[in-house]
């Protein structure tokens, strides 16, 4: 009997649509790459991966798929799929959970609850978005011969990572709908039956064949589709260094990009701050999703004179947390490496370490925090995504600014504090794009992305839709 794990029974199709076309893989020299479920260590899955003929299939069909009556005609109709698609999304909210546990290990609870239910929150704004704006607007009420129009920029590629597997494609997805692009979807290579399932919804939810294809496979296959220049616009979310590729390769052709990438995000905590709920809540916002997200509040800054409390506190917090699965063995090595190196500089250890947390499988590190870590340390630096929370004390606000803008990403800021004129001054000046003050969430819809080497660009909301979107001033009546 084989011990093979099952081949996903979904898969793409290369020229468009997306079918079950179990035997279509069955001969050839394609990849396969194999899914690990994270919580047992133990392979759950495979699936094929595009060769070049499928990515120069997928992109054919989806770029002579742009045609006017889709683009302008029927935004009515997009906005009926996108509902349709909600509906459909929600329908299977346990398939979804499921798949994205096994993808990534998400506890059960979380993965239906934030996983599909941020992604269907991030699909309802951007729809409440659309219908509350328009691509046709006068810019002088007054002179309605001059109109500015916005235009689908045509076929997009849509990029994304692993950590939030339908949150990510969620708001790349709904938002090229509704701008009236025609999109090739490439999920990670470690994500792709979410995807898949999503594929599903959008067929059943009624968008067109050929307006929206799946193309599954690694990093290989996102370079070939970056690189060619029937794409219009590439919405890429993953770490730095990815992206610095796409945008060099999307250069060549001037492909429009919208970059979202890592992040280093400073909490600070000033002393008039409530404790201990802002040491718990940083801790969760540290170490939530297995700290595998690109806004985790991954550095807490700390005004000197509740160092001390704080540190105790977070300690404290930090062993009660349960501790979550990382996505893969190369991403438990790269955590334990970023441990490593944090005790091999002298950074204190005060919770957690290296090893796995006791009493798990599969690839489940120690929920850890370091104090006392300088700015000059690798761990103030450089993003780790793993549950590791590095503690750091600044003398005043000055200092605390100074700090807090001190790394090369500017994804987002967390503030702490009881005075809201220094939250508002504070804010201001943290060279991010999302700032948040004492645990308050992001109202729906508002724009996420970053800058420096947090990317550009922004998705969710009106701000999601318009990335896939370009200008076009008309003056005169027809
Ligand atoms: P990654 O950069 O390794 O991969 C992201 C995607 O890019 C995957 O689909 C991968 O197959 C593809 N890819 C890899 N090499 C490519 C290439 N040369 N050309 C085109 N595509 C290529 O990232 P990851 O490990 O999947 O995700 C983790 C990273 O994503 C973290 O750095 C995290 O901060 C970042 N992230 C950012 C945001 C945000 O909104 N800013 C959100 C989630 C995750």
């Amino acid at each position: 009997m084989s011990s093979d794990p099952p081949t996903l029974p979904f898969l793409m199709c290369a020229g468009g649509a997306v079918h079950p076309k179990p035997g279509a893989w069955a001969q050839g020299d394609r990849v396969f790459h194999t899914l690990i479920d994270p919580r047992t260590a133990k392979p759950w899955a495979r699936f094929p991966a595009a060769d070049r003929a499928d990515v120069t299939a997928a992109i054919a069909a989806a770029k002579a798929a742009q045609t006017l009556d889709w683009t302008a005609a029927v935004r009515m109709d997009r906005l009926g799929m996108l509902e349709r698609l909600i509906q459909g999304i929600e329908a299977r909210r346990t398939e979804f959970a499921t798949l994205i546990c096994a993808e990534i290990g998400a506890p059960a609870d979380f993965a239906e609850s934030k996983h599909v239910g941020t992604a269907v929150a991030h699909l309802r704004a951007i729809l409440d978005a659309a219908k509350g704006s328009s691509d046709d607007i006068a810019p002088a009420p007054d002179q309605p011969q001059h109109r500015i129009r916005y235009e689908p920029l045509g076929l997009a590629l849509l990029i994304t990572p692993w950590n939030w597997p339908l949150n990510q494609l969620a708001l790349k997805v709904g938002a090229a709908l509704v701008a009236g692009c025609s999109m090739i979807l490439k999920p990670s290579e470690l994500a792709p039956a979410t995807a898949l399932l999503l594929a599903d919804c959008m067929v059943e939810a009624g968008v067109p064949k050929d307006m929206f294809a799946v193309v599954l496979g690694d990093g290989t296959v996102g370079a070939q589709l970056a690189a060619h220049p029937d794409i219009d616009v590439i919405s890429f979310t993953g770490s730095t260094a990815v992206g610095r590729e796409v945008a060099r390769s999307a250069a060549t052709h001037f492909t429009r990009t919208n970059l979202e990438l890592g992040g280093k995000s400073p909490n600070l905590l000033f002393a008039d701050c409530i404790l201990p709920l802002a040491v718990e809540q940083g801790i969760a916002h540290a170490f939530r999703n297995g700290g595998q997200s690109c806004n985790a509040a991954s550095r807490m800054l700390v005004e000197t004179s509740i160092y001390d409390q704080v540190v105790t506190l977070a300690a404290q917090i930090a062993d009660r947390f349960t501790p979550a699965p990382l996505v893969s063995q190369t991403q438990f090595d790269r955590v334990q490496g970023h441990i490593q190196a944090a005790l091999a500089k002298g950074a204190r250890l005060i919770a957690g370490g290296l090893g796995h947390a006791p009493g798990t499988t599969g690839f489940t590190p120690r929920p850890t925090v370091f104090a006392d870590v300088t700015p000059q340390m690798a761990l103030a630096q450089d993003e780790v995504f793993g549950p590791v929370l590095a503690i750091s004390p600044f003398q005043d606000e000055t200092d605390a600014i100074a700090q807090a803008n001190a790394t090369d990403y500017g994804l987002a800021a967390y503030i702490q504090t009881g005075d809201p004129a220094r939250a508002a001054r504070v804010a201001r000046q943290l060279n991010v794009g999302m700032v948040q003050i004492n645990g308050s969430s992001r109202a729906p819809g508002a724009p996420f992305g970053g800058r420096k080497q947090s990317g550009w660009g922004r998705e969710a909301g009106l701000w999601g839709i318009r990335a896939f979107q370009d200008i076009k001033s008309v003056s005169g009546l027809g």
